[in-house]
């Protein structure tokens, strides 16, 4: 007889469901009933309105364990095969530092970071970013850079809007080399359609016969071309037209910047300064232009400013060019962008320095050099006379010979029309793939040596009038940190200064900052999913095609649409790609003219910037006063509109953290008048396993998987932003020039750079919902019991601004801080920085409605963890009221005062509150005191003295 229990109640069929949800049992009791409720049920019942309650369970596979999904996601990655993939056209093969890869890539402190809106908490990615933007601005000899944009063709892209904006040339008409990237004409292509710009793509040679805005030129071309080009700038120039101009960041080493041959804009990927292909992203891209046209510069900025002790601080610049403030006015719908790995690239710089990454440069050079010198020995002909790493190659009848032979010996060449073949070369490549190369074109008989060849003269491939000659990358930093040791502590430092998942929860509404599961990390780096290119055959990337079938399957089933675009990188290129496929609809039915789109006045900033993006007509729908749509403007508008009517982008549950009971009628009246309902899925979080878009009426909706499905914020991006669309909608989503997807119409232009966007992040997303399963219900559960538990603990202190059914809030709630301003003049900033103080990060800061916070626990969160920010909330809620009884001054008291740092209480203490009670007001922040880095940090300065560089080691030590 035994006393331990049998195997049958042993197994552990929610082993991951318990880990990924942080209330235990016990803890999810203790809160039910806080909120008088005898289960879980009830609160369901309560809260999620019975017109759209899913009352099933959802059809995804049974949940498995860590190690199942990982042994059945490691089969699918098997069937990868990791070839040498010469293919260039802007993916290349990259060694990523390990130091950079372990502490950085797969670093919880770096990865599950939020965008630096919070800079006092930021310091340490805000100084990654300008390291980005410094190494952006050597490179390009340019003055200003931004911090990455999403891939080089929406860079391209946004480049040509840019030009728009800032052009003084009345024409309509952009131009674009017919030798830039395929994939870059697309997006190109695609967004000029969009915005109603003619485009012209046509060999330079025939750019001065145009008038044009702006032009689009790459460097070296998509041939590995290297071109001088000056008369083609003057002539643009002379226009009043700007050159946009595609740079290779590695080729940039050696070649004269485009910024000092005259370019008005230098972009493109920064994929081969560490980062690994993975089938296509994610990768930062670079953007820089001149400091004149800041105003009009997409994407986010860093600039350094002071804090309130006068210290140098950094912060995010000029945010008042973008769509969170512009909304349909904005340069740009960039939300989530590529942070983490332009925080990769840049820290290869960092890492290598100017002479490291110059000697990497030249290498690949030589190699390029020898190979072609070889190559012309033996008679054969090149199409592009110069060339930094890439060669294209007549082969006329050879071709299918040499690719075969290619096969055997796992290369992949770019294969061209008319016998051409082209390969590029890369930091991984070597002199045995160099004389492999011999073999494969030439035959195995070549009697070629790299050594002989090496010891020789070769004719230059870099024309001697567009050699280098300009210093890069002197500042400090890019020459400190070039031992492992010192590099390791750099990126410490830098981490330690900043507030990540791992120190705390950040309980930001609309983000969902969940858990992101180490064992949802892990297999990103495998080599079957990091290194392969995204132009690779598919025979070559089976695992990752039945990764992304199964994936898509699920988020049909998840959602209830027919079909799935994987191509988008951020939740905002899915509102852009879901509203192009609404205007193909309309054009395919003869409804060109439908060009409305109705926005409630609570949406999030992208949705008018997309809706202007495809160039639809922007009518705002006002919200009643319990934050719903208020369904009679609605009804007003959407007649007024009538057979003008595109669609309406509505956000469920609201941004007011509501679910809306009228969701069903607002979608009825929106297809009574013909239009589509585009509907904003960032907070699918909230109706996973109970509700779906598709059943409510959506006949399109993007999914955050960097929110809904565990792909970490980074630090602001990566992102992946798939759209969920109807089958009548199906036809119309992006399809790619390079790699043809099955199902949309073939003549569908792209919207981002790869097939299927950030293709290496997916099994984040796929990990998650195999370890979840039909489970997937209890997270969305339990995200609304964590925020009604919020909600009523805090609600007596601060007011809760909407609610629904029964008095209940879905998954975020929103507190009211403006009476309390009105009183006290405390404001909602106020108490965001004396969270920090607290070992917070804030909640959203006045979003969707000023003077207010909006808070998001997610499942992930214990009860534990929610109460100890209950503790800070209801302690600073004291604080205030000292401030309202006159015992501190109004403006010397510690949320006035916050953040506090060292710098404060290291001086003469001179304050009316303690020094305790400034930086050590709960046992936990004595036990874990996490300091933030600077004191508030003065935006306004900061925009009026512009500064977006390093600053001098000198400057610093004043
Ligand atoms: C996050 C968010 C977006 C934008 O998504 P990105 O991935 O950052 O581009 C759009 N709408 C809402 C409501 C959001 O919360």
């Amino acid at each position: 007889m035994s006393h331990f229990p049998p195997l049958s109640q042993l197994q552990q069929p929610d082993a991951f469901l318990r880990r990924h949800l942080g209330p235990d049992p016990a803890e999810q009791q203790a809160m039910l009933e806080t909120l008088g409720l005898a289960d879980r049920d009830e609160l369901v019942v309560q809260t999620v309105p019975p017109a759209i309650r899913l009352n099933r369970p959802l059809d995804l596979p049974p949940a498995l364990d860590e190690e199942g999904a990982l042994a059945k996601l490691r089969a699918h990655a098997q069937r990868n095969e990791v070839w040498t993939s010469l293919i260039g056209m802007g993916y290349h093969g990259t060694l990523t530092p390990a130091v950079i890869l372990r502490n950085v890539l797969e670093n919880p402190g770096w990865y599950t970071a939020y965008t630096p809106y919070q800079p006092e908490i930021a310091q340490g990615r805000l100084e990654a970013l300008l390291n980005f933007q410094q190494m952006t601005i050597d490179l390009t000899g340019l003055e200003l850079a931004s911090a990455s944009l999403l891939d080089e063709a929406t860079a391209a892209a946004e480049a040509m809007a840019l030009a728009r904006r800032v052009a003084k040339a009345r024409s309509n008409l952009f131009f674009a080399d017919q030798n830039c990237h395929p994939q870059t004409l697309s997006v190109v292509r695609t967004r000029a359609e969009a915005f109603g710009f003619e485009l012209v793509v046509d060999a330079v040679e025939n750019l001065p016969s145009h008038q044009v805005f702006g032009a689009l030129l790459q460097y070296p071309d998509t041939h590995g071309e290297i071109r001088d080009l000056r008369p083609l700038i003057d002539h643009l120039h002379g226009q009043q037209a700007l050159a946009c101009v595609a740079a290779d960041l590695l080729g940039l080493l050696l070649l004269t910047p485009p910024g000092e041959l005259g370019a008005d804009v230098v972009f493109g990927s920064a994929q081969r300064f560490g980062v690994p292909m993975g089938y296509g992203g994610p990768h930062a891209a670079f953007f820089a232009t001149r400091d004149e046209f800041k105003r009009a510069m997409p994407g986010r900025i860093i600039g350094v400013s002071k804090d309130a002790r006068g210290n140098l601080a950094l912060r995010m610049a000029l945010q008042t060019r973008e769509q969170h403030i512009r909304r349909e006015k904005a340069n740009s719908n960039i939300c989530t962008a590529q942070v983490l790995l332009a925080n990769i690239a840049g820290f290869y710089a960092v890492y290598h320095g100017p002479q490291g990454l110059k000697r990497i440069a030249q290498r690949v050079h030589r190699l390029t050099a020898i190979l072609a010198e070889g190559l012309a020995r033996k008679d054969m002909q090149r199409v592009n006379q110069h060339y930094f790493d890439t060669l294209t190659l007549e082969v006329g009848g050879s071709q299918t010979a040499i690719i075969e032979s290619a096969k055997a010996a796992r290369i992949n060449l770019r294969i061209l029309g008319r016998g051409r073949l082209g390969l590029s070369l890369d930091e991984t490549s070597s002199a045995a793939t160099v004389e492999q190369l011999w073999s494969i074109f030439l035959g195995a008989d070549h009697g070629l040596s790299v050594d002989e060849l090496d010891a020789g003269v070769l004719v230059p491939g870099i024309p001697a009038t567009l050699a280098r000659e300009s210093a890069y990358l002197e500042h400090p930093v890019f020459n400190t940190h070039h031992s492992e040791t010192e590099m390791l502590r750099y990126l410490k430092q830098l981490e330690n200064k900043d507030l990540a998942l791992n120190q705390s929860m950040i309980p930001l509404g609309s983000c969902t900052m969940k858990l992101n599961a180490t064992s949802e990390m892990i297999p990103i780096t495998w080599p079957e999913f990091a290194a392969i290119h995204p132009f690779a055959p598919l025979e070559q990337a089976q695992g990752y095609q039945a990764m992304i079938a199964e994936l898509e399957e699920w988020l049909r089933a998840i959602t209830g649409f027919d079909a799935i675009c994987m191509q988008p990188n951020s939740g905002a290129q899915g509102e852009y790609a879901g509203l192009l496929a609404i205007r193909k609809y309309h054009e395919s039915r003869g409804e060109a003219h439908r060009t409305i789109c109705l926005i409630p006045a609570s949406a999030h900033g992208t949705n008018p910037a997309s809706a202007q993006m495809a160039s639809m007509r922007v009518v705002i729908v006002e919200c009643d006063k319990a934050g719903n749509v208020d369904l009679d403007d609605l009804k007003a508008k959407a007649a007024e509109a009538g057979a003008q009517l595109s669609c309406l982008m509505a956000t469920y549950p609201s941004t007011h953290g509501v679910y809306e009971e009228g969701i069903r009628e607002i979608c009825e009246v929106i297809h009574a008048q013909g239009g589509q309902v585009y509907m904003d899925g960032a907070n699918l979080n909230a109706q996973v396993g109970l509700a779906r878009p598709a059943d409510i009426g959506a006949d399109v909706s993007h999914m955050n998987l960097h929110k809904t499905f565990c792909i970490p914020h980074g630090g602001g991006g990566p992102g992946m932003g798939p759209i969920g669309v109807r089958a009548h909608l199906a036809p119309f989503v992006a399809n790619h020039p390079v790699i043809e997807l099955k199902g949309p119409n073939p003549e569908n232009g792209a919207v981002s750079a790869a097939p299927w966007g950030s293709a290496s992040i997916l099994p984040i997303s796929w990990m998650y919902i195999a370890m979840m399963g039909p489970q997937l219900a209890d997270a969305t559960e339990l995200a609304i019991l964590n925020a009604n538990y919020l909600a009523k603990r805090l609600g007596e202190a601060y007011p809760v601004l909407y609610t629904g059914r029964n008095e209940r809030v879905a998954h975020e709630c929103i507190l009211d801080l403006r009476p309390l301003k009105a009183e006290t003049g405390i404001s909602e900033e106020d108490v965001a920085k004396r969270l920090m103080d607290y070992g917070f990060h804030a909640p959203t800061m006045s979003f969707p409605v000023p003077g207010t916070l909006m808070v998001e626990p997610t499942e992930s969160e214990s009860k534990h963890e929610l109460d100890r920010f209950i503790e800070a909330m209801l302690g600073i809620r004291a604080e205030i009221a000292k401030v309202q009884a006159g015992e501190w001054p109004a403006e010397d008291n510690p949320l006035k005062r916050a953040p506090h740092t060292l710098a404060d209480v290291v001086g003469i203490w001179e304050r009316p509150y303690s020094i305790e009670q400034a930086v050590t007001p709960t046992a936990h922040t004595r036990a874990h005191k996490y300091w933030p880095t600077v004191n508030r940090v003065d935006n306004v300065y900061g925009d009026r003295n512009l500064f977006c560089a390093c600053v001098p080691l000198e400057d610093y030590r004043e």
